[in-house]
Protein backbone atom coordinates (compact mmCIF):
# COMPACT_ATOMS: atom_id res chain seq x y z
CA UNK A 1 0.00 0.00 0.00
CA UNK A 2 1.29 3.66 -0.90
CA UNK A 3 2.73 4.75 2.68
CA UNK A 4 0.63 7.72 2.37
CA UNK A 5 -2.62 5.78 2.55
CA UNK A 6 -1.51 3.43 5.65
CA UNK A 7 -4.18 3.21 8.54
CA UNK A 8 -3.53 4.62 11.96
CA UNK A 9 -5.35 2.82 14.74
CA UNK A 10 -7.96 4.20 17.60
CA UNK A 11 -7.06 4.79 20.92
CA UNK A 12 -3.60 6.06 20.27
CA UNK A 13 -1.91 9.68 20.35
CA UNK A 14 0.30 10.89 17.79
CA UNK A 15 2.86 13.15 19.31
CA UNK A 16 3.72 15.34 15.96
CA UNK A 17 5.98 17.79 14.93
CA UNK A 18 4.59 20.46 13.13
CA UNK A 19 7.92 21.73 11.81
CA UNK A 20 8.46 25.78 11.80
CA UNK A 21 5.43 26.37 9.47
CA UNK A 22 5.26 26.00 6.13
CA UNK A 23 3.01 22.60 5.60
CA UNK A 24 5.12 21.05 3.23
CA UNK A 25 8.18 20.96 5.34
CA UNK A 26 5.97 18.55 7.06
CA UNK A 27 7.40 14.90 6.84
CA UNK A 28 5.21 12.60 5.03
CA UNK A 29 4.38 10.75 7.79
CA UNK A 30 3.37 13.60 9.57
CA UNK A 31 0.83 14.98 6.89
CA UNK A 32 -0.51 11.03 6.58
CA UNK A 33 -1.66 11.17 10.35
CA UNK A 34 -3.00 13.87 10.54
CA UNK A 35 -5.36 13.41 7.84
CA UNK A 36 -6.66 10.72 9.49
CA UNK A 37 -7.59 11.83 12.68
CA UNK A 38 -10.54 12.45 14.89
CA UNK A 39 -9.44 14.88 17.29
CA UNK A 40 -6.03 17.75 17.14
CA UNK A 41 -5.13 19.10 20.02
CA UNK A 42 -2.26 21.68 18.84
CA UNK A 43 -0.62 24.67 20.18
CA UNK A 44 0.05 28.52 18.76
CA UNK A 45 2.97 28.05 16.71
CA UNK A 46 1.56 25.64 14.40
CA UNK A 47 0.96 27.45 10.51
CA UNK A 48 -2.22 27.58 8.58
CA UNK A 49 -1.52 25.20 6.02
CA UNK A 50 -0.50 22.30 8.70
CA UNK A 51 -3.98 23.12 10.37
CA UNK A 52 -5.11 22.80 6.55
CA UNK A 53 -4.62 19.25 6.55
CA UNK A 54 -7.19 18.04 9.80
CA UNK A 55 -10.21 16.37 7.99
CA UNK A 56 -12.85 18.97 8.27
CA UNK A 57 -14.87 16.81 10.63
CA UNK A 58 -11.99 16.08 13.20
CA UNK A 59 -12.32 17.66 16.76
CA UNK A 60 -9.75 20.91 16.73
CA UNK A 61 -8.54 21.94 20.73
CA UNK A 62 -6.35 24.80 20.99
CA UNK A 63 -4.19 24.59 24.06
CA UNK A 64 -1.85 27.61 23.18
CA UNK A 65 1.28 27.79 24.47
CA UNK A 66 3.19 31.09 24.57
CA UNK A 67 6.18 31.65 26.72
CA UNK A 68 4.81 31.95 29.84
CA UNK A 69 1.01 32.40 28.99
CA UNK A 70 -0.62 28.77 28.84
CA UNK A 71 -4.16 28.67 27.81
CA UNK A 72 -4.23 25.05 29.24
CA UNK A 73 -1.98 24.30 31.93
CA UNK A 74 0.01 21.70 31.28
CA UNK A 75 -1.60 18.64 33.38
CA UNK A 76 -5.01 19.42 31.61
CA UNK A 77 -3.36 18.98 28.51
CA UNK A 78 -1.95 16.03 29.56
CA UNK A 79 -5.12 14.69 31.07
CA UNK A 80 -7.12 15.94 27.87
CA UNK A 81 -5.26 13.51 25.77
CA UNK A 82 -5.80 10.72 27.64
CA UNK A 83 -9.36 11.04 27.79
CA UNK A 84 -9.91 11.75 24.63
CA UNK A 85 -7.48 8.50 23.46
CA UNK A 86 -9.62 6.51 26.35
CA UNK A 87 -12.68 7.46 24.27
CA UNK A 88 -11.07 5.52 21.29
CA UNK A 89 -10.44 8.63 19.33
CA UNK A 90 -6.98 9.10 16.68
CA UNK A 91 -5.27 11.88 18.91
CA UNK A 92 -3.16 13.92 17.24
CA UNK A 93 -1.18 16.07 19.47
CA UNK A 94 0.90 18.86 17.32
CA UNK A 95 3.44 20.76 17.84
CA UNK A 96 5.70 23.62 16.55
CA UNK A 97 8.92 22.20 15.01
CA UNK A 98 9.68 19.00 16.70
CA UNK A 99 8.26 18.13 20.04
CA UNK A 100 10.98 16.82 21.58
CA UNK A 101 12.89 19.57 21.61
CA UNK A 102 11.86 22.57 23.95
CA UNK A 103 8.47 21.26 23.34
CA UNK A 104 7.48 19.70 26.80
CA UNK A 105 6.70 16.51 24.43
CA UNK A 106 8.50 14.06 27.06
CA UNK A 107 5.69 15.22 29.78
CA UNK A 108 2.94 14.57 27.68
CA UNK A 109 4.54 11.05 26.64
CA UNK A 110 5.06 9.94 30.49
CA UNK A 111 1.33 10.80 31.31
CA UNK A 112 0.14 8.33 28.74
CA UNK A 113 2.41 6.27 30.25
CA UNK A 114 1.03 6.25 33.67
CA UNK A 115 -2.12 5.42 31.91
CA UNK A 116 -1.42 2.58 29.47
CA UNK A 117 -2.31 5.08 26.52
CA UNK A 118 -0.44 3.57 23.20
CA UNK A 119 1.45 6.50 21.34
CA UNK A 120 4.16 7.22 19.07
CA UNK A 121 6.21 10.42 17.97
CA UNK A 122 6.89 11.95 14.95
CA UNK A 123 9.77 14.09 14.65
CA UNK A 124 9.52 17.71 12.74
CA UNK A 125 12.15 19.86 11.54
CA UNK A 126 12.69 21.80 14.30
CA UNK A 127 13.19 25.92 14.15
CA UNK A 128 17.07 25.86 14.24
CA UNK A 129 16.67 23.58 10.99
CA UNK A 130 14.58 25.73 9.41
CA UNK A 131 16.08 28.75 10.38
CA UNK A 132 19.30 28.17 9.02
CA UNK A 133 18.27 26.26 5.94
CA UNK A 134 16.23 29.55 5.09
CA UNK A 135 18.47 32.38 6.18
CA UNK A 136 21.81 31.21 4.90
CA UNK A 137 23.42 30.33 8.11
CA UNK A 138 24.86 26.69 8.35
CA UNK A 139 24.96 25.58 11.82
CA UNK A 140 28.10 24.03 11.44
CA UNK A 141 30.96 24.43 8.83
CA UNK A 142 34.71 23.15 8.35
CA UNK A 143 37.09 24.88 10.36
CA UNK A 144 34.66 27.37 11.88
CA UNK A 145 31.89 25.73 13.88
CA UNK A 146 32.35 22.01 15.19
CA UNK A 147 30.06 21.62 17.80
CA UNK A 148 26.38 23.19 18.04
CA UNK A 149 24.16 23.68 20.99
CA UNK A 150 20.80 24.64 21.28
CA UNK A 151 19.66 26.18 24.25
CA UNK A 152 16.45 28.25 25.81
CA UNK A 153 16.37 31.76 26.75
CA UNK A 154 13.29 31.46 28.27
CA UNK A 155 13.07 31.18 32.07
CA UNK A 156 10.19 30.30 34.61
CA UNK A 157 11.60 32.35 37.08
CA UNK A 158 13.30 35.47 35.16
CA UNK A 159 16.82 33.99 36.16
CA UNK A 160 19.28 33.45 33.33
CA UNK A 161 21.53 30.48 34.95
CA UNK A 162 22.47 28.86 31.60
CA UNK A 163 26.18 27.23 31.81
CA UNK A 164 27.56 30.27 30.43
CA UNK A 165 30.74 29.49 30.16
CA UNK A 166 30.21 26.20 28.22
CA UNK A 167 27.89 28.52 25.60
CA UNK A 168 30.82 30.50 25.32
CA UNK A 169 33.23 28.09 23.63
CA UNK A 170 35.44 29.11 20.41
CA UNK A 171 34.14 27.17 17.15
CA UNK A 172 31.05 26.57 18.29
CA UNK A 173 27.59 27.62 17.17
CA UNK A 174 25.00 28.95 19.99
CA UNK A 175 21.27 28.36 18.99
CA UNK A 176 18.82 29.72 21.51
CA UNK A 177 15.22 29.17 21.61
CA UNK A 178 13.24 32.08 22.77
CA UNK A 179 15.65 34.36 23.47
CA UNK A 180 14.78 37.75 21.56
CA UNK A 181 13.26 38.90 25.44
CA UNK A 182 16.81 38.40 27.30
CA UNK A 183 18.78 39.09 24.45
CA UNK A 184 20.57 41.87 26.38
CA UNK A 185 21.04 39.87 28.94
CA UNK A 186 22.41 36.69 27.01
CA UNK A 187 24.66 39.05 25.36
CA UNK A 188 26.61 40.59 28.13
CA UNK A 189 26.96 37.44 29.84
CA UNK A 190 28.57 35.46 26.62
CA UNK A 191 30.54 38.58 26.33
CA UNK A 192 31.71 38.64 30.50
CA UNK A 193 32.47 34.51 29.95
CA UNK A 194 35.02 35.06 26.69
CA UNK A 195 33.12 35.94 23.89
CA UNK A 196 34.31 38.45 21.62
CA UNK A 197 32.01 41.57 21.19
CA UNK A 198 32.09 41.33 17.41
CA UNK A 199 31.42 37.73 17.25
CA UNK A 200 28.30 37.51 14.05
CA UNK A 201 25.13 36.34 15.76
CA UNK A 202 21.49 36.93 13.81
CA UNK A 203 18.25 36.75 14.79
CA UNK A 204 15.75 34.69 12.79
CA UNK A 205 11.92 35.10 13.03
CA UNK A 206 8.87 33.52 11.27
CA UNK A 207 11.76 31.12 9.57
CA UNK A 208 10.76 29.47 6.55
CA UNK A 209 7.65 31.68 5.96
CA UNK A 210 7.34 34.07 3.88
CA UNK A 211 7.58 37.07 6.93
CA UNK A 212 10.83 35.36 7.88
CA UNK A 213 12.91 38.23 9.09
CA UNK A 214 16.48 38.20 9.46
CA UNK A 215 18.62 40.63 11.51
CA UNK A 216 22.40 40.47 11.29
CA UNK A 217 25.14 41.94 13.55
CA UNK A 218 27.18 41.43 16.41
CA UNK A 219 27.36 39.96 20.08
CA UNK A 220 27.57 43.46 21.42
CA UNK A 221 25.53 44.82 18.53
CA UNK A 222 22.56 42.67 17.76
CA UNK A 223 20.05 43.26 20.96
CA UNK A 224 20.12 47.30 20.07
CA UNK A 225 19.42 46.58 16.63
CA UNK A 226 17.14 43.64 17.68
CA UNK A 227 15.05 46.53 20.00
CA UNK A 228 15.51 49.11 17.08
CA UNK A 229 13.57 46.60 14.45
CA UNK A 230 11.31 45.29 17.65
CA UNK A 231 11.41 42.50 16.54
CA UNK A 232 8.63 40.07 18.54
CA UNK A 233 8.82 36.04 19.11
CA UNK A 234 9.18 33.53 17.54
CA UNK A 235 12.23 34.21 16.61
CA UNK A 236 15.82 32.46 17.48
CA UNK A 237 18.69 33.63 17.96
CA UNK A 238 22.17 31.82 16.18
CA UNK A 239 25.47 33.27 17.34
CA UNK A 240 29.10 32.25 15.84
CA UNK A 241 31.50 32.83 12.95
CA UNK A 242 29.23 30.73 10.26
CA UNK A 243 26.56 33.59 10.67
CA UNK A 244 29.04 34.89 8.05
CA UNK A 245 28.32 32.49 5.43
CA UNK A 246 25.08 34.26 4.96
CA UNK A 247 26.46 37.24 3.01
CA UNK A 248 27.28 34.32 0.39
CA UNK A 249 24.30 31.17 1.29
CA UNK A 250 21.24 33.23 1.87
CA UNK A 251 19.22 32.19 -1.36
CA UNK A 252 15.41 32.60 0.55
CA UNK A 253 14.94 36.32 1.19
CA UNK A 254 15.43 37.80 -2.25
CA UNK A 255 12.75 35.08 -3.51
CA UNK A 256 9.33 37.01 -4.47
CA UNK A 257 6.75 35.92 -2.51
N1 LIG B 1 9.56 22.58 19.52
C1 LIG B 1 9.88 23.81 18.82
C2 LIG B 1 10.36 24.90 19.74
C3 LIG B 1 9.29 25.39 20.71
S1 LIG B 1 9.86 26.70 21.69
C4 LIG B 1 10.93 23.51 17.74
O1 LIG B 1 11.48 22.41 17.71
O2 LIG B 1 11.18 24.39 16.90
C5 LIG B 1 9.26 28.12 20.78
C6 LIG B 1 10.43 28.88 20.20
O3 LIG B 1 10.90 28.23 19.03
C7 LIG B 1 10.09 30.28 19.75
O4 LIG B 1 10.07 31.19 20.83
C8 LIG B 1 11.24 30.55 18.81
O5 LIG B 1 12.43 30.82 19.51
C9 LIG B 1 11.39 29.20 18.13
N2 LIG B 1 10.65 29.12 16.88
C10 LIG B 1 9.63 28.31 16.59
N3 LIG B 1 9.21 28.48 15.32
C11 LIG B 1 10.02 29.44 14.80
C12 LIG B 1 10.13 30.06 13.52
N4 LIG B 1 9.32 29.73 12.50
N5 LIG B 1 11.10 31.00 13.35
C13 LIG B 1 11.94 31.32 14.34
N6 LIG B 1 11.88 30.78 15.56
C14 LIG B 1 10.94 29.85 15.78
Amino acid sequence: MNVIHRPIPAGKVYLIGAGPGEADLLTVRAARVIGQADAVVYDHLVGDGVMALIPTDAEKIYVGKEAGNHTLPQESINTLLVRLAQTGKRVVRLKGGDPFIFGRGGEEILELIGSGIPFEVVPGVTAASGAAAFSGIPLTHREVARTCVFATGHFHDGSCDLDWTALARPNQTVVIYMGIGALPVISAQLMAHGLAGDTPAAAVRHATLPTQRTIVGTLASLPGKVAEAALKPPALLIIGEVVTLREQLNWFEGLPH
